[in-house]
């Protein structure tokens, strides 16, 4: 078995996005498979881990920063993004103001990432059980994401879907780019 204190590397991957997006409950679905339909914000920077395999057997330990609502007044200090290797930006498909903020976010990842610091970015549409609500085409937001130098993903936290997909993509291209 597995222990988490095995492993050969380990990534610093943080949480982007507007309050509500899904981010904390994309966290606890992928490190705890758990889902808070009422999720409510605590103070200050959260963390989760989890073990995941490299297709060539190598482990990697995945140290995901949440965001604990800071974001809403735009307070996330330096130390969330100091040597994140990979970021996830989320916005909710039903929410449009929430895809026209991703840019805003990669302003603020770009303004406070050092120089010489390469970061492996995932555009992550959230709540994609939400058909009826659809505010955010698909193509729109994969047609940002391949502007942006991103990897383009929608996933759900309330069924699962493409959740570990999008931890899992963004841990092989950052190994990728490492290794
Ligand atoms: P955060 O502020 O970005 O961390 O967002 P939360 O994880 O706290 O989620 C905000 C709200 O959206 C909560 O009520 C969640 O239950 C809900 N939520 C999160 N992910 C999903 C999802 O994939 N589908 C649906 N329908 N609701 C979600
Ligand atoms: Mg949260």
């Amino acid at each position: 078995m597995s222990h988490l204190l095995d492993y050969d590397y380990l990534f610093k991957v943080i949480m982007m996005g507007d309050s509500g997006v899904g981010k904390s409950n994309l966290v606890t679905r992928f490190t705890r498979d758990e889902f808070h339909a009422d999720s409510r914000a605590t103070i200050g920077v959260e963390f989760a881990s989890r073990l995941v395999k490299m297709p060539d057997g190598k482990t990697v330990k995945i140290q995901i920063w949440d965001t604990a609502g800071q974001e809403r007044y735009k307070a996330i200090t330096s130390a969330h993004y100091r040597g994140a290797v990979g970021a996830l930006v989320v916005y909710d498909i039903s929410k449009h103001a929430s895809f026209l903020n991703v840019k805003m976010w990669l302003e603020e990842l770009r303004h406070e990432l050092c120089t010489d610091q390469r970061i492996v970015l995932m555009l992550v549409g959230n709540k994609s059980d939400l058909i009826h609500l659809r505010a955010v085409a698909t193509e729109e937001a994969m047609g940002f994401a391949k502007a942006n130098n991103m990897s383009f993903i929608e996933t759900s936290a309330l069924d699962s879907s493409n959740v570990d997909a999008a931890f899992q993509t963004t841990v092989e291209e950052i190994y990728r780019v490492v290794s």
